[in-house]
């Protein structure tokens, strides 16, 4: 099969340094073994994502010369490529899980507020048992009757096992580190996890390489894909670019945001930029010669002051 790989923002803000420092990594692995890239957008949730930032990440990956085969903003077979015009391929993935006796509706509160929004660290998580788990059949619908509940995923005592091609041999207990997790919001939104799932699979992605923030997603993600009978991609998780004082860079540091960072540096010194971070954990010399699983799984701390 042809390998594919992905880029697959939410366009909740403008990029940072991060995010284009994986995309990067994504794009030089995909090309690298010869594969095409999608780009998709992950805008599943209406009150958090959308344009402008939809509009300036296709412009920002443009500029940087990161291109791509198919997707947003250039077509192709597996679309559409926004997530938000997908909802009826998750439908069907949802049906499907249903059918398996595989999910459950949950009427805690915190059900929204965790479902659709994408699971960085620090953000609240929903491990532990979930009382709506054990609701009796009547129990469920007397609850129905007054609110539409969240549904969430039944999850085994179960590890999940896979090679990673940076971070190595992995296992994760579903039922410790990963917990029973919520793929349909109450409000209708499909969350991150199935979505993703049912996006990568339908798009025939072969390689995901992304932040290693998102590592114990692959777990959940590759739980699901088992259970609709999707096959398995290859994952690579990119080590994180970490502030000196071990700050995670995020949107909210508008200072390494694209914006600011055009302002300094063309193109092309950006590009050598990120290579030279890359060149920090692998010793590939060019861009051509890269390969993925040279890549050093540590987290690389920079001096922001120097960079902007
Ligand atoms: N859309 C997610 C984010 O921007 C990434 C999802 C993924 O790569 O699986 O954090």
């Amino acid at each position: 099969m042809a390998e594919k790989g992905r880029f697959a923002p939410s366009p909740s803000g403008r990029m940072h340094l991060g995010n284009l420092f994986s995309f990067y990594v994504a794009w030089l692995d995909a090309r690298s073994v010869g594969g095409r890239v999608v780009l998709r957008m992950e805008d599943l949730d209406p009150n958090r994502t959308g344009e402008p930032w939809t509009g300036r990440i296709v412009e920002d990956l443009r500029w940087l010369g990161l291109d791509w085969d198919e997707g947003y903003g250039v077509g192709g077979p597996d679309g559409p490529y926004c997530q938000r015009e997908r909802t009826a391929l998750y439908d069907a993935a949802f049906a499907r899980l249903q059918s398996l006796d595989v999910v459950y509706p949950c009427w805690c509160s915190r059900a929204q507020r965790l479902a659709a929004s994408a699971p960085h660290p620090g953000e609240e998580r929903d491990l532990g048992h979930c009382p709506c788990r054990d609701l009796s059949r009547a129990e469920r619908q007397a609850r129905a009757m007054v609110k539409a509940p969240a549904w969430k995923v039944a999850l085994p005592r179960e590890i999940v096992r896979f090679r990673d091609l940076i971070q190595g041999e992995q296992a994760f207990d579903l039922a410790r580190d990963c917990g029973d997790f919520v793929i349909r919001r109450a409000d209708g939104v499909y969350g991150y996890q199935l979505a993703v799932t049912v996006d990568d699979a339908l798009m025939g992605v072969t390689r995901v390489v992304r932040g290693r923030d998102l590592l114990d997603s692959a777990g959940r993600q590759l739980w699901l894909m088992d259970q609709l009978g999707y096959p398995a991609p290859v994952y690579a998780h990119v080590p994180l670019l970490l502030a000196a004082d071990g700050r995670r860079l995020s949107k909210r540091e508008r200072d390494l945001d694209m914006g600011a960072l055009r302002e300094k540096h063309s193109p092309r010194a950006l590009r050598s930029l990120l290579w030279g971070l890359l060149s920090m954990l692998d010793d590939a010399g060019l861009e051509q010669n890269f390969r993925t699983d040279n890549i050093m799984k540590d987290d690389i701390y920079l001096e922001l002051s120097k960079l902007i």
